[in-house]
């Protein structure tokens, strides 16, 4: 991104201050550098405007959509330097011979990781050989898809569905030119050439047709070798690296397909295809996916409120804990799998584990007590007993005086609660 800070883009901004975005046009400049809003929320800039401020925020990484997914816009090598925006969207390799049952296992398989249910995104579709069935598979699958085909089959395929098309090549980039100006549509360059890459990507760019690069997956150590010279120069600078990169797994061995697919999460895949939808694979990507793209500047929060655990009643213990998701969901599982009957009381200190929120003060007993009443927690029991973290000791007088309940103090690790509640829930 060109922008330095949100100055550059302020003097742009109509100045006025409306809040129609939501926020002062300040606020709009500093959102648009944190990528926290998008140029089209201020319904007020005339066309110059636009043009001047969007190359300003312009990722250093191309960002590119098609069938509603993004691929690219990054802006770092690294995650904390800054954030990785958008994850690699998964797709699953089929043909016109197969999708149906490929698409069974995209729409089927999920992974549930900290509350989130992650899934496939999608499906590559590769002509074979059968240009009716084909265009049939275009219209019939109902995902997101990006489709490999010859330019002819293509150029029938593009009037049923609009979406990224490849693989162009030295040989063929003229037709694909073609196709990608006449259609508007990302196009895909495989080579594993860096020399040729880069012949390539002048052509498109010189035509304002975006793509996204695919360096081929022959061995993971090459492959992994011009992935990293292809983003750090990227990064760097070099315009014409400075796109998306896709990667194709596709080895006959699982254990190759997983250790290839961790790699280039990590370094640096804009956009992952799979040969098959295969469990053992596709469940450390996504929950590598899932870690490596969250936002290190936002804390991990679920909402607070009061969680029944099982089924409790009016003789349930209550318990307290902080909306630090992980937090959150270490100790919901523990309850539950200790099969304890009990509210969860879950309270905001701002998505911070219950360590460091009482050492700094967000944890404390008058949050303790608000949250009592704004989720009506004496109405839900008889007694009047409360059970804090064992790591928030020190509040118990405090939030004795504040709430007039006993307070017990639990174990400094949740999964001690069940064996803990035997001997001091009576
Ligand atoms: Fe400023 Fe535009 Fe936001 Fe209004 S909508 S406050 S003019 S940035």
């Amino acid at each position: 991104m060109k922008a330095k800070s949100p100055l550059d883009i302020y003097k742009y901004l109509p100045k006025t201050n409306c809040m129609e975005c939501g926020t002062s046009c300040m606020g709009f400049a500093t959102n648009l550098i944190q990528r926290k809003q998008r140029l089209d929320e201020c319904p007020y800039l005339d066309e110059k405007a636009k043009a001047k401020i969007a190359e300003l925020i312009e990722p250093n990484i191309k960002e590119i959509e098609f069938e509603g997914l993004r691929v690219g816009g990054e802006e770092v090598l690294f995650r904390h330097e800054l954030t990785f925006f958008n994850k690699p969207p998964i797709l699953i390799i089929a043909d016109e011979s197969n999708y149906e049952e490929e698409l069974k296992d995209v729409k089927s398989y999920k992974k549930i990781y900290v509350g989130k249910e992650l899934r496939v995104d999608g499906i590559l579709l590769k002509f074979k050989s059968d240009k009716d069935a084909f265009l049939r598979a275009l219209k019939e699958i109902d995902v997101s898809i990006a489709m490999i085909a010859p330019p002819e089959v293509l150029k029938e395929a593009l009037e049923v569905r609009r979406t990224a098309i490849g693989y162009a090549d030295t040989s063929n980039y003229k037709d694909f030119l073609d196709l990608a100006k006449s259609y508007n549509v990302p196009v895909i360059v495989k080579s594993s050439d860096l020399r040729e890459i880069k012949f390539l990507a002048q052509k498109f760019r010189k035509e304002g047709v975006k793509f996204i690069i695919n360096p081929v997956l022959d061995k993971i150590a090459s492959c992994y070798d011009r992935v990293i010279k292809l983003r750090v120069n990227g990064i760097m600078g070099d315009e014409d690296f400075a796109y998306p990169i896709m990667v194709e797994i596709d080895f006959d061995d699982v254990f190759y397909n997983a250790m290839a697919s961790i790699t280039f999460v990590c370094r640096y895949a804009d956009l992952i295809a799979f040969g098959k939808a295969d469990p053992l694979v596709l469940m450390p990507t996504l929950v590598l996916r899932e870690n490596i793209y969250t936002d290190p500047r936002v804390p991990v929060a679920v909402e607070s409120g009061l969680y029944a655990i099982g089924n409790p009643n009016g003789d349930a213990p209550v318990l307290v804990t902080t909306n630090f998701m992980l937090t959150f969901y270490t100790v919901k599982t523990d309850l539950e799998s200790a099969g304890v009957d009990c509210y969860l009381l879950v309270i905001d200190t701002g998505g911070i584990c219950v360590g460091a929120s009482v050492a700094s003060g967000r944890f404390n007993a008058d949050v303790v007590k608000e949250a009592m009443e704004k989720f009506k927690v004496a109405e839900k029991v008889k007694h009047r007993k409360l059970i804090i973290p064992g790591l928030a000791s020190r509040l118990k007088g405090a939030i004795e005086d504040a709430t007039g309940w006993e307070v017990l103090v639990g174990p400094i690790d949740s999964s001690a609660i069940k064996d803990w509640l035997a001997k001091v829930w009576k």
